[in-house]
């Protein structure tokens, strides 16, 4: 395991996301893998553990205090984060927190961020009303958070303003979405070197953009695995981030034990990668910059009054605009009536809540459209048809 120093402390490298933990098929984390996973890190040298309050429905915190509750509470370093994008007159900083410290079954947290401060959160964050900033300085000053930092999700004039506001000299680091197709669509390069001028370190969520990076189409994958055989499509991601300048902690949201299996032999060395390697990921970020940047954070999801999977619709959009169209089709095909793309009522509630600032409603108008051109709809349609009228005869 590569680590990295952080203020006397000795990071790995790589981190255990707890934001997309494995399910079992009604929805339910796998509370079992969840353990064989994070036995697993323990063992080959992850000791960076990361939740939310709002990861699965708050559940992620209580899932991972219980599987770290096995081991000694120096060896591992635990992530959780202020959820002030979300507030509501019932948040309080001292509740929330006791809370999540009770969930988690520890007494203190290892670092502690003020989670997704983007254009719609900021003013919350800056406002004095709600007391955050004091209590939660206070909360180091008695050592029950060792180290304060934000992500943020932001345009680089919020990362700018909030760096500039008073809570500009208590942050010891910030959580930046970075990755080869975000480094100039997100302006993560931008952001990164603001990071670099005020000394501050840089943690790296998103490193595979949700699975976008990780899950090429063959097409795309093909000369990747040739050019390095022993490492899978995920792995190019993370060796592009060991060429950018820094990242002390990388975060991935880990959803079984092959891909922390991977993950971990990745990060097993540091391998950079040659000019060559890096126009091939450059040729796949270019066609991909035109797709919708979902990261399946799923902050959209508790918004929709029909309760569809926004973010499973937003992937299956890509996939068809980028070419794909039998799985996403078959995908779509699945879904039960009335989780299809086309009972969106075009509210634009889950707008609203997307750090990524995609017009959803537009999207999935748009993949209503896809979905009825495609051949492979007409295809199923027609095979539906068929097995219909082939029940009714044999009645
Ligand atoms: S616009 Fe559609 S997807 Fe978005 S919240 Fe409304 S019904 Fe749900
Ligand atoms: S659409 Fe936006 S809010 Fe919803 S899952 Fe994707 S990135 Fe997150």
């Amino acid at each position: 395991m590569i680590y990295k120093e952080f203020k006397g402390e000795r990071l790995s490298n790589l981190g255990f996301g707890a934001m997309r933990l494995p399910q079992h098929s009604d929805g339910t984390i796998d509370r079992d893998a969840v353990a064989a996973m994070t036995a697993y890190a323990i063992a080959h040298g992850i000791n960076y553990f990361d939740t939310a309050y709002p990861y699965h429905n708050g559940l992620s915190e209580i899932v991972l205090g219980e599987a770290l509750s096995h081991y000694p509470r120096h060896s591992f370093f635990l992530a959780n984060k202020y959820p002030g994008h979300q507030i509501a007159s019932e948040y309080h900083p001292d509740e929330v927190f006791e809370e999540q410290l009770q969930k988690c079954k520890v007494d203190y947290f290892d670092f502690y961020l003020m989670h997704n401060v983007y254009e719609k959160s900021i003013d919350v964050y800056l406002d004095e009303q709600w007391g955050m900033l004091d209590y939660f300085v206070e909360q180091k000053c008695k050592g029950r958070i060792r180290h304060l930092g934000f992500s943020c999700h932001g345009e680089y004039p919020t990362l700018l303003r909030f760096l500039d506001s008073p809570y500009g000299a208590h942050m010891d680091f910030c959580q930046l979405q970075v990755n080869y197709l975000d480094w100039s669509l997100q302006q993560a390069d931008k952001k990164c070197r603001l990071l670099r001028e005020r000394n501050i370190p840089l943690w790296v969520m998103e490193p595979v953009r949700g699975g976008l990076l990780a899950n090429l189409s063959a097409e795309e994958a093909a000369p990747l695995l040739q050019a390095r055989p022993d490492e899978s499509v995920a792995a190019w991601a993370f060796r592009w981030l060991q060429t950018v300048p820094q990242p002390t902690m990388i975060l991935s949201g880990m959803s079984s034990l092959e891909q922390m299996k991977d993950n971990v032999h990745t990060f097993e060395r540091v391998s950079l990668l040659s000019d060559e390697e890096q126009l091939l990921l450059q040729a796949i970020a270019d066609r991909k910059r035109n797709s919708v940047p979902c990261t399946a954070c799923r902050y959209c999801c508790s918004s929709c009054p029909q309760e569809l999977d926004i973010p499973s619709l937003m992937n299956s959009y890509n996939d068809l605009n980028l070419g794909f169209s039998l799985v996403p089709i078959m995908k779509l095909e699945a879904l039960p009536p009335q989780k299809q793309p086309t009972r969106c009522l075009q509210c634009g509630s889950c707008a609203q809540m997307c750090p990524q600032k995609i017009d959803i409603p537009e999207v999935i108008k748009r993949l209503n459209l896809l979905k009825e051109q495609s051949p492979k709809w007409t295809e199923l349609c027609k095979q539906r048809e068929a097995a219909a009228k082939a029940l009714k005869g044999n009645k």
